[in-house]
């Protein structure tokens, strides 16, 4: 069997065209523009591109847009100070701090600085215990791009056997969690979480009709770890190279090319779940524009 290649970057399209919609309805009706923050410490240049990729994708949206760029050596407080100054702006409406940080930072208090009304990332501590409880919150923005994309393909999440390999905080925790909820629509999967102490990894991926990849090594789940006809997320980003011309080559956590022979529906990387995550920290950030002007929205 062939399976469905899932075009994530077509998904993410259709998703930024109402985004831009509302945004001209919003300035237009209230004069309100929604607001991001890019907060950028060091030169490591894969954050780089992603924070590039932020800004671009913001601007284009006709958002107000900010960069921060500090150096490699800027103290905690220093970053804590600036984080607290956008805290307190009226015009931002979504702070982003790109991680990861340099070792010298923590991680945690940078995070827990942020104005959890602002935390378009959902990483702080306040946006998460709320994802678990079930209340309205924003969603970190890679679990929240696979919601929609298994919502987009028709995917029959509930009752599905879920599997999900890693378990980080931005990933793999909240991914499980979000199956996992008492929800009709993506939601209410049976959910397995799989890690570097998992003792048999194969025979729990062979299990899943949806399986979720997010470990960070090249290819890999291969072929036979998975069962014909499940639906496979890979998140993974692994830069094998790089083209003459200096640009990445990129390739997933899954073997794609034999494992698309199996099963029914497939993420490629890149094109699956990267345009996804740009595209729900901007839905992210007009909802967050709204509540703060007292509009209708989905994060509270
Ligand atoms: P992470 O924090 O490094 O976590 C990796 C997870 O994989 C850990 O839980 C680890 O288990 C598990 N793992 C590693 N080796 C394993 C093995 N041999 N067997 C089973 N589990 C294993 O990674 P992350 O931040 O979630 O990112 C994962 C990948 O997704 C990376 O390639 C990253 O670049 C990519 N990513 C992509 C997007 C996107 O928008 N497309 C967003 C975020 C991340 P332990 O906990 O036991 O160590």
């Amino acid at each position: 069997m062939a399976a469905k290649i899932i075009d994530g970057k077509s998904i993410a399209q259709e998703i930024r065209e109402k985004i831009k919609k509302e945004v001209e309805e919003l300035k237009e009706k209230y004069d309100i523009v929604p607001g991001l923050v890019t907060i950028l410490v060091g030169y490591d240049p894969a954050s780089i591109s992603y924070v590039k990729g932020k800004q671009k994708i913001a601007q284009a949206l006709g958002f107000y847009s900010v960069e921060e760029r500090l150096p490699e050596n800027v103290s905690e407080d220093e970053l804590i100070k600036l984080i607290d100054k956008y805290n307190k702006d009226l015009k931002i409406h979504g702070i982003l701090v790109q991680l990861p940080l340099p070792k010298s930072i923590n991680e945690r208090r940078v995070i827990n600085a942020i104005d959890p009304r602002k935390d378009v990332d959902g990483f702080h501590p306040i946006n998460v215990g709320k994802m678990i409880i079930g209340e309205p919150c924003f969603l970190p923005c890679t679990p929240y791009g696979i919601l929609v994309i298994l919502e987009k393909i028709g995917c029959q999440v509930e009752g599905a056997e879920a599997v999900v390999v890693g378990r980080s905080n931005i990933v793999g925790k909240p991914i499980a969690n979000l199956l996992m909820q008492k929800r009709k629509t993506v939601g209410n999967a049976t959910v397995t979480i799989c890690h570097t102490r998992t003792k048999d990894l194969a025979f729990h991926t062979k299990r899943a009709d949806i399986l979720i990849v997010a470990v960070g090594k090249p290819k890999f789940i291969t072929a036979d770890m998975v069962k014909e006809g499940a639906i496979v997320i890979d998140v993974g980003v692994n830069r094998i190279g790089t083209t003459p011309e200096g640009k990445a080559i990129l390739c997933g956590d899954v073997d794609f090319d034999a494992v698309k022979e199996k099963v029914s529906a497939i993420t490629p990387v890149p094109g699956g779940v990267g345009p996804m995550t740009i595209t729900m920290l901007m839905k992210n950030t007009l909802e967050a524009a709204k509540m703060w002007n007292g509009l209708p929205n989905e994060v509270e």
